[in-house]
């Protein structure tokens, strides 16, 4: 495929290889844009971004509904390139598609989010003959950068709310997964969306995202990736305006009265949806001491139930990770934990690139694989005395993206959502559920900022004061 520079399909001799992960082949190829693209990519979306602000609300409602409506009639072709380039099952795919078109349908209609209000400029002596009013203007360019497990909607999360705002974007995708996204940024310029209000840029993050972020000219970086990278955007980048969505080791507690048939169900799908390469795939458990081998039992049966193998066959639960190198590193951490302790309650087995699911009992606050995000197909088991206890266990990280609580108890649930320092708290839930119009983001290391369309589209504006002197 080529990248798109400010509406147009350029091609470049240095290509990028994408892999399907499941059996290595090379899928397609992808420009490797050097620094002019970058330039022309900068100046293009200068040139996008002017074009965007004089374009009415019901023209950006327009092409956001026929890009929602687009992708829906293209889904099935989406979701088996979203498989095969990311490795994730064919049916979280057509997840992510049917969520892709509600984050655009979405957006269409938050258009009409971007208002203002009256200002009341006699609350203060002397400003009586004062009246005015405040609204909320495009920021200008977005600098979307997005990593390899949600190409489509992850993207959309960005792309969307800076169009619905009026802005012009320039989408660097992960070097591993750049395929659906390029695909979106066509079917965007198809919907009718001036030429210069997009970019689609493929490239290293090192070299491509690193000069993007650093320039002056864009006034939002809305990134979604690792901690250690969004740190290195921040510092490099200067004055501007960051949305954060990193990572996380998304904590679940269990208590004495849960619905334990609940608890089991949805944490066997949210540990392992994606071989757990989900930012808020559930990773720490943390179960009361007294229900810990009743729980642990029934989530042995259900685990040891999925089924691994060709993300293509739609009896497949768990597909492969995305490279053999990511597979080693998680490997790697089980085994750490295992030296230091932790029992393994299913066989620590990797081929290639996939990891079978794990379930790691009796982990302790000291081990890697607590303290880190492992983001991969395994849960962690922590035993908890009480409530405190357990708010304490789940506060002890570096984190703060989304937890979960199973209990039939009122005043623990919204005990531990004061108490848990985390962006959402899910009650009956786990930490893994997201609809795509709530505020999403993280605490502490977890991020800056919220997605979600309402809040994307405010963080995506500058508000400008109007005062008239009467
Ligand atoms: P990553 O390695 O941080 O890469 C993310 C993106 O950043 C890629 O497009 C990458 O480009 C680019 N990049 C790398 N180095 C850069 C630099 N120096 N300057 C600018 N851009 C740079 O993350 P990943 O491995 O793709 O994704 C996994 C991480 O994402 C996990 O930590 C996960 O928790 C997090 N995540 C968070 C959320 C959330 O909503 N909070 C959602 C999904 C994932 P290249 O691909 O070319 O290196």
């Amino acid at each position: 495929m080529k990248m798109i520079l400010g509406g147009k399909f350029v091609d470049r001799k240095s290509k990028i290889n994408v892999i399907n992960p499941y059996d290595n082949s090379v899928i397609d190829t992808v420009p490797s844009a050097d620094e002019s693209d970058v330039e022309d990519a900068l100046s293009l979306a200068e040139e996008g971004a002017r074009e965007m602000r004089h374009l009415p609300a019901h023209a950006r409602t327009t092409i956001l509904r026929k890009t929602a409506e687009t992708i829906r009639a293209r889904a099935e072709e989406l979701a088996t390139l979203l498989s095969r380039e990311v490795g994730k099952t064919i049916l979280e795919a057509r997840t992510e598609v049917s969520r892709c078109i509600n984050t655009f349908t979405l957006a269409a209609e938050g258009v009409h989010w971007v208002t203002g209000e009256t200002v009341p400029f006699d609350a203060a002596p002397g400003s009586e003959n004062k009246m005015g009013f405040y609204m909320r203007c495009p920021a200008g360019i977005v600098v979307a950068i997005t990593p390899f497990n949600f190409p489509l909607n992850l993207a959309a999360h960005k792309v969307a709310p800076a169009i619905a705002a009026g802005n012009s974007v320039i989408l660097k995708p992960a070097s591993l997964t750049p395929l659906c996204d390029i695909q979106m940024g066509k079917i965007l310029l198809e919907s009718g969306l001036p030429r210069k209000a997009i970019s689609v840029i493929t490239g290293s993050g090192e070299k491509v995202g690193m000069r993007l972020v650093k320039d002056p000219r864009p006034r939002i970086v809305s990134f979604t990736g690792s901690v250690e990278v969004g740190q290195k955007i921040m510092l490099a980048g200067g004055l501007k305006k960051y949305i954060m969505e990193l990572g996380s080791n998304s904590p679940v507690i269990i208590l004495p009265d849960a619905d334990l048939d609940l608890a089991v169900k949805k944490i066997s799908v949210g540990g392992y949806t994606l071989a757990g390469q989900v930012c808020i795939s559930v990773q720490r458990v943390i179960v009361h001491q007294s229900i810990r081998k009743d729980f642990t039992a029934r989530l042995l049966e259900s685990v040891s139930a999925l089924t691994v193998g060709d993300p293509l066959d739609e009896k497949t639960c768990v597909g492969p990770m995305i490279t053999e190198a990511e597979a080693k590193r998680a490997e790697r951490l089980c085994n750490e934990a295992l030296a230091q302790g932790a029992k393994a309650l299913l066989p620590v087995k990797r081929e290639g690139s996939f990891l079978y699911p794990l379930i790691l009992d009796e982990v302790t606050p000291e081990m890697e694989v607590f303290c880190q995000e492992a983001f991969a197909p395994l849960v962690t088991i922590s035993a908890c005395q009480n409530l405190e206890d357990a708010i304490q266990l789940a506060n002890m990280s570096r984190y703060g993206l989304q937890a979960g609580i199973f209990t039939s108890n009122i005043s623990a649930a919204l005990k531990a959502a004061k108490e848990i320092d985390a962006g959402g708290i899910m009650i009956n839930e786990i930490p893994t559920y997201r609809l795509d119009l709530m505020p999403y983001g993280g605490m502490k290391d977890s991020g800056v900022g919220r997605e979600g369309l309402k809040q994307a589209i405010e963080e995506m504006t500058e508000i400008k004061l109007v005062c008239i002197n009467l």
